[in-house]
């Protein structure tokens, strides 16, 4: 009873796609999403040194 949703509005360790970060995407290889994302890059992560085009998605985002 009550696990038909697979995703929980709080308090799973799940996120939706949308407001995950590269970091993240890439450590859960959600590589479509990955490549939407990357498809101009303007920042890459000092700390996974994953590219993006917006320097939001990245943890720790340096202009590029
Ligand atoms: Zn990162």
């Amino acid at each position: 009873m009550g696990k038909k949703r697979v995703r929980a509005r709080s308090g799973a360790p799940t996120i939706p796609v949308a407001e995950m970060k590269m970091c993240k995407l890439t450590k859960e290889g959600l590589t479509e999403e990955i490549a939407k994302r990357t498809a101009a890059p303007t920042a890459v992560c000092n700390r996974c040194r994953q590219q993006a085009n917006a320097a939001r998605d990245l943890c720790q985002p340096r202009v590029l």
